[in-house]
């Protein structure tokens, strides 16, 4: 069975008129899913909040006390540029990273094969200090760090196929502590916001920067050289994924030019090394995707790919 967890809350998160981060986003996910047929054949679940302390595993102390005493009780507070917090933020947020956790549980405790976690605000470019690029806590990063820590996994992998770099996932697990623990793997657009990912910051690092107008076969290319010997290696007890379906064809934030079957087939790769490794153990986070229909199209291809199994 394929967990999908989400919540009402995380539809109230808004950060003002003409934001792509909008709550439609969510709307269009959950709608496609309805349409397919897809949510009677899901373990539906209702995302907690996550608490402090499990915010704090991977980020400073002083800036989830900060977050949490930021929401305002009407109108926005702007956190960077791009990210703001309205009245319901900070319980969106929470669920958000609540999702992940539940996740983890369903996972590990066998309720579930693996989980989806229909969410937002999005999490990868949030570092331990700072909210940054729509993200206000790193969802995945809290999950991972839950189940290496609470759930006493040995080592997990973070697989991140969203357009933009994962800038604050890959702060967090470059740290020494954290290093043989944690692999991440990821592609995205370069050069493009948020303009990192090509330092090579640490060896637990697999990054491949793909030039503008990069499609499919530049994927697969990537996919089959650099992560999945890098992933087969490493034999994770849980994958992780930063599911940001950006580096669509429509999706105009972007300009890359995958298509859903793309998605359909980084889903499989994973999905056989789950099996191979992590006996198919999945957590998928949502992280971005601003063309509504592109977005539910793909996150529908990515969910339905999961429920194979
Ligand atoms: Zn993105």
């Amino acid at each position: 069975m394929t967990a999908y967890i989400t919540h009402p809350d995380c539809l109230r998160h808004e950060m003002g008129p003409g934001h792509p981060e909008c709550p439609a986003r969510l709307g269009a996910v959950n709608e496609h899913m309805r349409a397919g047929g897809l949510l009677e054949e899901l373990l539906c679940l209702e995302a907690p909040l996550a608490e402090a302390g499990d915010l704090k595993r991977v980020h400073a102390p002083a800036y989830v006390d900060l977050i949490f005493d930021s929401a305002p009780s009407e109108g926005y507070a702007r956190l960077d540029p791009d990210t703001a917090m309205n009245p319901y933020s900070l319980n969106a947020a929470r669920r958000a990273a609540g999702a992940g956790l539940m996740a983890v549980d369903a996972v590990l405790d066998g309720r579930a094969v693996n989980a989806f976690c229909a969410v937002r605000p999005c999490g990868h470019h949030a570092t331990s200090r700072s909210a940054m690029g729509f993200c206000i806590f790193n969802n995945v990063a809290v999950a991972a760090a839950y189940a290496l820590e609470a759930r006493a996994l040995a080592r997990v992998a973070i697989v991140d196929f969203d357009v933009h770099h994962g800038n604050g996932t890959e702060e967090m697990f470059s740290r020494p502590q954290w290093r043989d623990r944690v692999l991440m793997t990821s592609f995205f657009q370069h050069p493009f916001y948020p303009y990192s990912g090509t330092a090579d910051p640490a060896p637990n690092m697999i990054n491949v920067p793909l030039a503008e107008g990069s499609g499919g076969a530049a994927v697969k290319r990537a996919v089959e050289t650099h992560w999945l010997p890098a992933l087969e290696d490493f034999k994770p007890q849980m994958i992780f994924i930063s599911a940001g379906f950006d580096a669509h064809r429509e999706d105009l934030l972007g300009g890359m030019a995958l298509i859903e079957e793309d998605y359909s087939w980084i889903t499989r790769e994973l999905m056989a090394l789950a099996a191979r490794h992590s006996q198919g153990r999945i957590v998928s986070l949502l992280e971005g995707g601003y063309n509504l229909s592109a977005l539910g199209r793909s996150a529908v291809a990515h969910v339905k790919t999961l429920k194979e199994r």
